[in-house]
């Protein structure tokens, strides 16, 4: 049927929790005095006092002057005349419905709802509740009304059946509406007050059973993977205490006492490290796979890219060799030779680092004994890809560290992660500049070049970067080729690069190498260079078309500056005309440098699914809740669920009853839902 195809309706229980997005306020009536054309839609009582038919160009449309005594204001029709004309008569009471606009001095409504007066009964004072709905059922004539009557029926054929879906105790504690309140006043509000409270309780039980499922899912790990036991620190001292290039930050200093804790715990760590570009993920990596290898136990760590891996793999070497740490790096292109004699080393214990891409995943690769896998880059990796490596070890599993550039809002991180400890680095090490953040308009781009050749005259390099965000697109390929041509010209003394992602691997290897070692000055890219590569003489970035980009995929480009002792610029580039979205992008990321103040405004801009693509976004389907708003409902629902959890792992407790049913019941569906789509 139409529902389940367009909406994904199936049961009469998936229909009950389709609820409304908004409800039209038709408790309260509105004087014309009071009306702008800011409200959404209004209720209005009052006469037509006069009818008139215009013709402007070619199209025809009536307007009627209404008015309440307090004013008036203007009833247009551009369809339907004649049906108007016919029925509508001066001079008697009316109660009109609809969205005021204005044109000039003149509010206007076009095609209101219009009822008499006598014929609206007292009853028909309520809200009235609006579905979103697809095109095609638009088409089909299914809308709100149609939606809305199926569910009066089902709501009374079902009301006796309706059960209470959380513990007594829950419900008095945080007052929230019975189950069958919520749900009659969710469809069907009493009043404003009581739409407002379903709301509240149903978000709140959303949450809540999201958040104890991903709760206890932690809770069976931590009971049924043991971890390895790491304490030995031996090497560990060595190499603080001669060898540590830099000091470490309070906020690296905390997160490794964090995961040493875990490590040494017999758990099994699972653990996510956020940080900003530049916080300084690597080095709080590489101690603790030292902690791992000073107990003869092996560590690995998976990059998204092959150019990331090799840059990792670089970083890791300088830290490793002082210390007499073998490391080793496999990627795709690693030749068969080498990469027979890797697994050898591999499976006998001699190698101790493993840094690689996906290709670590292969069955080949066997750990004599691996400790500790660190994933980089989270979000570029399914999940599936995640467990693969967890069960790398034939004896316990490794500890798992999954570090991630890209803040996210806590609300997200809880309910994406929940199931994950989760550390933060939230400061960048001291002495560095501040990236500066301007934004230019198409028209300056003559000033920007000469800024640009100032700044490479004194020795630096830049980054100029195209929206490529789908490397199919033919056009965007076209963009990226012409601003090549265009910097040539801008620039014919310097040398330039050039990476995008349809280039062969080797090539973009050879174009990377050559910006790395400072032969070219100007490395024209598309988004591929987004992730991790460090350049720290690069200290301009400039984004072309900046209003395409997203604002995190912005924030995270910039990241690639500011890498160096030298003051670093991000220039954004965008054209005169800018969205309001796009306003607000630009304008925070020109006030603010940090990622997670940016990622809030993100995740209020585009919501949740958006922000963390399509990949993840199955956990951020939610009915009711939006965890873009729902921050405190969430963070109290959370806190229950622990409660509960901490009372009651195996939730066997009788007053837990009502709670395992329920769960029992959403798994139920979830099973039927995944076998379906
Ligand atoms: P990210 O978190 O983006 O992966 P990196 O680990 O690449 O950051 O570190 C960014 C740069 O900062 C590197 O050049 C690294 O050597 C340096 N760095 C890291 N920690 C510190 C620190 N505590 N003091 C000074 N420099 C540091
Ligand atoms: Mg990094």
């Amino acid at each position: 049927m139409l529902l389940q195809k367009e909406l994904n309706l199936f049961t009469f229980a998936d229909l009950i929790q389709y609820y409304p997005f908004r409800h039209e306020d038709r408790t309260k009536f509105y004087l014309i005095k009071e009306v702008n054309e800011q409200m959404p839609f209004v209720q209005i009582k009052g006469k037509i006092t006069t009818m008139d038919l215009r013709s402007g160009g070619f199209k025809k449309r009536l307007v009627a002057s209404f008015t309440d005594g307090t004013g008036v204001l203007e009833l247009v029709w551009f369809q339907g005349i004649s049906w108007a004309v016919e029925k509508i008569k001066p001079g008697i009471d009316y109660v009109i419905f609809g969205k005021p606009n204005r044109y000039g001095k003149t509010i206007s409504i076009a095609h209101p709802e219009i009822e008499l007066l006598s014929a609206k009964s007292e009853k028909g004072n309520f809200l009235l509740p609006v579905y979103s709905l697809t095109e095609k059922l638009k088409a089909r004539h299914i809308d709100s009304k149609l939606i809305s009557k199926l569910q009066q029926e089902l709501l009374r054929a079902a009301q006796q059946h309706i059960r209470e879906t959380l513990p007594d105790t829950l419900i008095r504690k945080h007052k929230l509406l019975s189950k069958k309140a919520a749900l009659l006043n969710i469809h069907f509000p009493q009043s404003l007050e009581l739409l407002n409270q379903a709301q509240q309780r149903l978000k709140f039980e959303e949450l809540f059973f999201i958040q104890l499922q991903l709760l206890k899912l932690k809770l069976v790990r931590q009971e049924k993977f043991k971890g390895q036991i790491f304490k030995d620190t031996a090497i560990l001292t060595s190499f603080y205490k001669e060898h540590l290039p830099f000091l470490l930050t309070e906020a690296q200093k905390c997160v490794i006492r964090e995961i040493y804790t875990d490590m040494k715990s017999g758990k099994q760590m699972n653990r996510l490290l956020q940080g900003d570009v530049g916080s300084g993920k690597t080095i709080v990596a590489f101690i603790c796979m030292l902690l791992v290898i000073g107990s003869d136990a092996q560590a690995a760590l998976m990059a998204p890219t092959e150019i990331l891996a090799q840059q990792h793999f670089n970083n890791l070497k300088k830290y490793a060799n002082p210390v007499g740490v073998t490391i080793a790096l496999l990627t795709g292109s690693t030749k068969k030779r080498v990469r027979k004699k890797l697994h050898e080393q591999l499976q006998s214990g001699e190698l101790k680092i493993l840094v690689g891409t996906h290709a670590l995943l292969e069955d080949q690769v066997q750990f004599h004994n691996l400790g500790l896998s660190v994933i980089d880059e989270q979000h570029r990796f399914g999940v599936a890809q995640r467990s693969k490596l967890w069960q790398k070890n034939s004896g316990l599993r490794p500890h798992v560290l999954v570090m991630t550039a890209t803040p996210i809002p806590r609300t997200l991180a809880m309910t994406l992660y929940g199931d994950l400890e989760i550390s933060v680095i939230d400061e960048l090490p001291i002495g560095r500049k501040p990236i500066k953040t301007m934004h230019r308009y198409d028209s300056h781009r003559l000033q920007v070049n000469g800024f640009l050749r100032l700044q490479i005259e004194e020795g630096r390099q830049v980054y100029i970067v195209y929206p490529l965000i789908d490397e199919s697109e033919k056009l965007d390929l076209k963009h990226l080729m012409d601003g090549y041509e265009s910097v040539t010209r801008a620039f014919p003394d310097f040398p330039i690069s050039i990476l995008h992602g349809k280039m062969k691997p080797e090539a973009k290897d050879f174009e990377m190498a050559r910006f790395v070692k400072g032969e070219t000055k100007i490395m024209v890219a598309t988004t591929v260079i987004e992730v991790g590569v460090d350049v720290p003489n690069a200290s301009v970035m400039v984004i072309e078309s900046a209003e395409r980009f997203g604002l995190s995929q912005l924030h995270q480009l910039r990241g690639r500056v500011g890498r160096g002792a030298d003051q670093s610029y991000c220039i954004l580039i965008t054209d005169y005309k800018l969205s309001a979205d796009s306003k607000i992008r630009i304008e925070t990321l020109v006030r603010t440098n940090n990622g997670f103040e940016i990622a809030e405004t993100d995740l209020k801009l585009r919501g949740p699914g958006d922000l963390m693509g399509t990949q993840q976004s199955g956990l951020l389907d939610l009915a009711i809740a939006d965890l873009s708003k729902d921050q405190s409902i969430l963070l109290v629902a959370r806190e229950e669920a622990i409660q509960i959890l901490q009372k009651d792992p195996e939730l066997s407790l009788p007053e837990n009853i009502t709670i395992r049913k329920q769960i029992e019941s959403i798994k139920k569906t979830a099973v039927n839902w995944s076998r379906i789509s």
